[in-house]
């Protein structure tokens, strides 16, 4: 998904049509702090058996079901296993590690040694464990199933549509990749004007001591080097990193100088850039041909894709729907690359507060520098 989304014709219409609802969650229902490690690792045992009890449920449905469920006309099945099979395989590999220092008596601690004892675990959790947990249970049987549909409807139009629900090799990126309680910020679409969001995030990055990627469209940076004093970019962007999102914001599956415009705005930022340049590309949408590989093997270049959407650009989202939806799917996910736009103002806003809420949960943000770090 993406800022421009409504502005592209190119896309089909089912996915220009997007997700009838998005997923926000009231994060001042959870009961418990979470400012320690054990305490991110119990709300993350918990928001790994909601969204798990939400998948088990949807296994339910035949493709006609499911089809109506996500408003498209027919589902992938083969695409829609896999994915399914790929997040039980996390959700398993998750729990494990979020139960690692269980108390005595501890809630939601039930050990799940295989995904049958992890599914068997989500059936059962139709119901808050204790009063107390009521109002979050009820918040996040509604957050999950909206975010589970959201992902279920890039599953069930991938592969004719593709986009940030899977890789076709181990060469391209997604996030899942970093370790355990790890994120790395990203942030597409830029640059905007000299003065503008681009400009105020870099600040408040900087004032919090923290990097992201930048991925950049090349039009949009050669407007301004052709504009300002030689070296700006490398100065704006010194201590970030910055990368390729294409010459323009089309979708690189259908778009016939997708090569060119690859090509093209990675020379630009490598030449802009200076040490801040590392070589990643992110296509607009998510969007890559399925047989891109060898040219991106070839050009020294690796797909870098997300699987934490903060849907900043989405008019429904406040900053603080967005700081809500993110902290959910970072206790549920563990660890990954964060999507947001820098020419959008919601992160400037959103970020700040994350921070301060996840202070002491034992998380880290890697440094942009770090990734993807060596095979
Ligand atoms: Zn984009």
């Amino acid at each position: 998904m993406c800022a421009l989304l409504a502005l592209a014709p190119t896309l089909s219409p089912a996915h220009a049509a997007g997700p009838a609802e998005v997923a926000s969650a009231d994060r001042a229902s959870w009961p418990r702090p979470i400012d320690s490690p054990a305490g991110f690792d119990r709300a993350s045992r918990a928001e790994i058996l909601a969204f798990a009890h939400q998948l088990l449920r949807s296994e339910a449905l035949d493709d006609a079901a499911l089809a109506q469920r996500l408003r498209l006309k027919q589902v992938d099945r083969a695409s829609v296993d896999k994915i399914r099979a790929r997040w039980w395989r996390r959700l398993g590999d998750n729990y494990r590690l979020a139960s690692r220092a269980c108390a005595a008596r501890e809630p939601m601690c039930a050990p799940a040694a295989d995904t049958a004892a992890l599914r068997a675990l989500a059936a059962g959790f139709d119901a808050a464990p204790e009063p107390a947990f009521a109002a979050w249970h009820a918040d996040a049987a509604r957050f999950h199933r909206i975010y589970l549909d959201e992902q279920l409807r890039l599953a069930a139009l991938f592969p004719r549509t593709s986009s940030e629900i899977d890789t076709y090799s181990a060469q391209e990126l997604d996030g899942s990749e970093l370790p355990d309680r790890q994120f790395l910020l990203t942030f597409d679409d830029g640059p905007t004007a000299p003065g503008g969001n681009t400009d105020k995030l870099l600040s408040a990055l900087r004032e919090h001591k923290l990097d992201a990627t930048f991925f950049v469209l090349g039009q949009s940076l050669q407007r301004q080097v052709d504009a300002g004093p030689a070296g700006r970019t490398a100065q704006r962007y010194a201590g970030m990193c910055l990368a390729s999102h294409g010459w323009e914001h089309q979708s690189h599956s259908r778009w016939p100088q997708w090569q060119d415009s690859v090509t093209r705005s990675s020379a630009l930022i490598a030449a802009q850039a200076g040490a801040s340049y590392v070589p990643l590309f992110r296509p607009p949408y998510g969007q890559r041909r399925a047989d891109s590989g060898e040219f991106f093997r070839q050009h020294g270049l690796r797909v870098a894709l997300w699987n934490i959407d903060s849907q900043d650009w989405n008019a429904k989202m406040t900053p603080a729907d967005i700081q809500g939806r993110l902290l959910s799917l970072m206790l549920l996910w563990r660890h990954g690359t964060i999507l947001f736009h820098d020419i959008h103002d919601k992160a400037r806003v959103a970020l700040p507060a994350l921070l301060r809420q996840t202070r002491g949960a034992g998380i880290a943000w890697t440094p942009c520098r770090d990734y993807p770090g060596r095979d």
